[in-house]
């Protein structure tokens, strides 16, 4: 007969991740997880948020392989909440009144599987307790942002006592260890007011993620090379960080092929420019209306994901639910669909986007500057116009345009000129525009490397994974 620990030893590593609301943090999180299983053979279990059971997700989980399974958590009663309360905010409280919920689910898993690891990602550090209460060895934290976000982060408690005032009110830009200089207002959003509980929020998290045994970086060295340089240094008290990136979606998994493919396939190669603002971005009704004719003078071919606008100043509306309750088509400048109908391309909702920029058709993407969005473009060699909207994007835009110089930045006033120069230059231009090609061309090079074997983000997976595996027992 078998010992015990010897037929323990002989299942499979199983991990535990918890998502936190948004496609942005799913998608990475389930590539990681993908990863896992095929290089490692390792299982793994995405748990969830109730308050996130869209359409979208579903069908997004469905497409997953057998090796990753997922699991809803109970809903929340957030009805105590203000209003306006920020969506860091309702993600933050959700997670911590779920904790006992995720301690039964923990403590269930550490009986079925072989557990050796619980990851949470960024809005979620308060359910290391769970993790803690139900006995599971290790605890990671997923940072599905970069470096300079993680650096921010990581800096926040003390800035918190430094610092009289507010970001947005800074003279000068601030200067933090391997990242580019950012000017206060671009700082990232929930920073911004210390009277918003989401400020509060992210100096919790902030001190809790020095709780984990390693932060896992959905970034790469090359595209931000000092915050890189800086964070491999170990420092007391800080936890190791890896960079494990580009962590991006691969295939639509199982999904039909989209309409918006087949009419790129009648485009000439490198002519089009992707428009969206990610899973849950929308414009205010006038931006919606200088884009759609920013566009339409550009003279340049355009693939467009659609939103009803956000005209009560959340330009986060859909991020719970990318679907738009109402038609996003009609809420475009009059006459517009009908006079691009032979150079533009305007999809509601949502589009499979890894696909459209995978396709040769797509040239260049005019995006929010969300990460997985970033690094999507970056691995398909797509120039970037950046337009952020919320959360980290702001920063990430001054990062790519002032940074590395992969993206060009419109201004806030975002007039339809402005957006129709800055189209032309991005897919034809001679000056910024053909640098930034080149940047780009740069930096996907060495995006695809990371991942090679022997590179970059395959050598610390494979670390990682070893300490789970070799000093589980
Ligand atoms: N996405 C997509 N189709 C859409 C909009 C978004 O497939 O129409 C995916 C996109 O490819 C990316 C994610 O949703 O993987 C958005 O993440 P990101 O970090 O860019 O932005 P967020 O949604 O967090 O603002």
């Amino acid at each position: 007969m078998e010992a015990s620990g010897t037929a323990e030893a002989r299942r499979p590593p199983h991990v535990a991740m918890l998502v936190t609301p948004g496609m942005g943090h799913l998608i990475p999180l389930a590539e990681l997880a993908k990863r896992l299983a095929a290089r490692h053979g390792v299982t793994a279990t995405l748990i969830t948020f109730a308050s996130t059971a869209s359409a979208t997700q579903r069908s997004f989980l469905a497409s997953l392989p057998a090796a990753i399974s997922s699991v809803s958590l109970p809903p929340v009663d957030l009805s105590d909440l203000p209003p306006d309360a920020t969506i860091e905010t309702l993600m933050s409280e959700e997670c911590a009144r779920l904790v006992p919920a995720l301690t039964g689910l923990l403590s269930g898993l550490t009986e079925t599987t072989r557990l050796v690891a619980y990851v949470a990602d960024l809005f979620g550090t308060d359910s290391f307790d769970a993790a803690v209460a139900a006995g599971v060895p290790r605890r990671y934290l997923f940072h599905p942002g970069n470096l300079h976000g993680l650096t921010f982060i990581l800096h926040l408690p003390e800035i918190d006592v430094s610092m009289p005032g507010e970001f947005r009110d800074l003279a000068e830009p601030v200067w933090l260890p391997g990242c580019v200089p950012i000017p206060g207002p671009d700082v990232m959003s929930s920073f911004q007011d210390k009277s918003d509980p989401c400020y509060r929020w992210m100096v919790h998290h902030a001190k809790r993620y020095l709780e984990s045994e390693a932060i896992l970086v959905n970034s790469f060295d090359a595209v931000e090379p000092d915050a890189a340089r800086v964070l491999s240094h170990p420092e007391p008290g800080r936890p190791p960080v890896y960079n494990i990136g580009p962590l991006i979606r691969a295939d639509a998994g199982e999904e039909p092929r989209a309409a918006c493919l087949d009419w790129l396939d009648r485009q000439p190669p490198k002519s089009v420019i992707f428009v969206s603002f990610g899973s849950g971005g929308s414009l205010p009704t006038e931006q919606m209306h200088e884009l759609a004719l920013g566009l339409e003078l550009s003279g340049q071919r355009f693939l467009w994901v659609v939103r009803s606008p956000s005209d009560e100043g959340t330009v986060n509306a859909n991020y719970y639910d990318a679907e738009s309750k109402k038609d996003p088509l009609a809420y475009l400048p009059e006459g517009l669909v009908e006079r691009t109908k032979d150079v533009g391309l305007l999809v509601p909702s949502w589009a499979p986007q890894t696909e459209v920029l995978a396709h040769e058709a797509t040239g260049g993407f005019l995006v929010h500057c969300g990460w997985n969005s970033v690094l999507e473009s970056l691995v398909h060699g797509m120039p970037m116009i950046a337009w952020p909207l919320f959360a980290e994007q702001r920063q990430n835009a001054v990062m790519l345009s002032e940074g590395v110089g992969v993206a060009l930045r419109v201004q806030p006033t975002k007039m339809k000129e402005e957006i129709a120069a800055a189209v032309r230059e991005l897919m034809a231009g001679q000056d910024k525009g053909a640098q930034v090609r080149s940047n780009v061309a740069a930096l996907q090079k060495a995006a695809m490397e990371a991942l090679l074997e022997g590179g970059a983000a395959t050598t610390a997976l494979d670390e990682v994974v070893r300490k789970w595996t070799h000093e589980y027992c």
